[in-house]
């Protein structure tokens, strides 16, 4: 029998298990162990983004928290528990379980099962037993409770062999003073700090593949995000808005959803072309952007902007033109990508599922009158004199009171603080 693998078919049919016997998610806390005195507040966080992403899950739901570790079930399939939470930044794990009361014969019943389950999807040939026990005054201890625990899983299926060091199987057994945890899989979370826990960013949406990804990096470091995306309108096509949409709807599936605010400025940019900018004009296109961000982020309420920048990695991503941006934005210019290469940034859009929306063709603003060679040294006092010639202050007003604001992936809800500041003009467009 050795080396050959054991596939079972569980016993124990769900309608005579044991009454509190049930399937359940165990998601173990990121970061926030961290946290010190703000520890509880970090927790809260957590919680109500994972209360917000089972919105519409099609049944109801419970959540309990122990010390480091959130317990998630309801009447509805675990899988599904399990996909919305593996999208919600802030869990290190994500385990589907069982939870039964933790007496020894329930517990032993249960592992068991478990053993069994997983072996019916997934064949394996050794297997261990790991026993924590949070609630000291169960009377086995954690050692002899494994040992238990194997034996008993042994007599049931016995061509399965105990494997201290390497199983293929591990059943982890978590004992709380009423109730006790099964689970014999492990799935990754997203690890990091509860979106919301280190304040609002606005992030410049273009339809391209690092964008999105830097929105993710900075959800992942605990901020919320409203977007702004600028369009050429009305010298181009409006697949990019529709680009923008779906991206931010993507992106608001990892979070409480934020707002995408759409610009039109192609006007703007052509004034820019009549003003003299000639090789600057990318440049300056893009001061022009973080400006009317920057003037933006006081009505979102958002304290940094991000951009999906990446050092070097095209003629307007050379040192001197990110600091000649930086010098247009009244906010930290957040730039999470700014060390990363284009085929890490490619792979994390197709892991995160923005990559299929970034592949498709628009007409990016970006290159409309965009100049036969942009400057890679763009400096300031050329920028300052073509911008003189503008009014800028009045150029930055006329685009946001055209802005438009909608809210991808979420028509009805309004997380609190964020709609009572969205800019007043254009219309709320409600979504699928
Ligand atoms: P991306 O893949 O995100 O489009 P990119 O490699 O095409 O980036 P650039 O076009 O130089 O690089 O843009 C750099 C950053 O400037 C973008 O990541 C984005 O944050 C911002 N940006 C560029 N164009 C737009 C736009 N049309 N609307 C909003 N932000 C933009
Ligand atoms: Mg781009």
């Amino acid at each position: 029998m050795s080396g050959e693998h054991v596939a079972e078919r569980p016993e124990v049919p769900a309608a005579r298990r044991p009454p509190g016997y049930g399937p359940c998610v165990l998601l173990k806390h990121g970061e926030i162990f961290l946290k010190g005195r703000n520890r509880h507040l970090f927790t809260q966080r957590l919680q109500d983004n994972l209360r917000i992403a089972l919105r519409g899950v099609g049944g109801s739901t419970w959540i309990k928290t122990a010390q480091n570790v959130t317990v998630l079930g309801g009447q509805v399939p675990r899988e599904v528990l399990v996909e919305r939470a593996r999208r919600v930044v802030g869990f290190n794990t994500v385990e589907p379980a069982v939870r039964v009361p933790s007496e020894q014969d329930e517990i032993t019943r249960a592992a068991v099962d478990a053993v069994r389950t997983a072996l019916a999807g997934r064949p394996a040939a050794t297997f261990a037993v790991r026993v924590k026990r949070r609630d000291k005054g169960f009377p086995v201890t954690s050692f002899r409770m494994a040992g238990h625990l194997g034996a008993r899983v042994r007599e049931a299926v016995p061509a399965l062999r105990v494997d201290l060091t390497a199983p293929e199987l591990t059943l982890t057994v978590e004992i709380d003073r009423k109730e006790t945890y099964l689970s014999c899989e492990r799935l990754p979370g997203l690890s990091g700090l509860p979106v919301g826990s280190s304040g609002r960013a606005l992030v410049l949406l273009s339809g391209g593949y690092d964008s999105p990804v830097a929105a993710h990096r900075a959800m992942r470091r605990g901020l919320a995000c409203d977007f702004v995306h600028f369009t050429g309108a009305p010298y181009t096509n409006p697949a990019s808005v529709y680009k923008a949409y779906a991206l931010a709807r993507e992106l608001n599936r990892y979070q409480p959803p934020g707002d995408l605010h759409v610009i039109a400025l192609g006007k703007a940019q052509k004034q820019l072309a009549v003003a003299g900018a000639g090789r600057l004009q990318v440049v300056a296109q893009r001061r022009l952007m973080v400006r009317t961000a920057s003037a933006l982020a006081a009505t979102t309420g958002a304290d940094a902007l991000v951009t999906g920048d990446s050092l070097g990695q095209v003629a307007s991503q050379t040192l001197a033109n990110l600091a000649a941006v930086d010098e247009a934005a009244t906010l930290p210019l957040l730039r999470p990508l700014i060390g990363w290469e284009k085929q890490e940034i490619i792979d994390e859009a197709r892991t995160l599922g923005t990559a299929d929306i970034s592949v498709l063709p628009d007409e990016d603003c970006c290159t409309l009158l965009a100049p036969p060679r942009v400057s890679t040294r763009a400096g300031l006092p050329p920028l300052h004199a073509v911008e003189r010639r503008l009014d800028l202050e009045e150029l930055v007003g006329t685009l946001l009171a055209g802005a438009q604001v909608m809210r991808p992936g979420d028509g009805a809800v309004v997380p609190a603080g964020a709609g009572d500041a969205a800019p007043a003009s254009g219309p709320r467009v409600p979504t699928a």
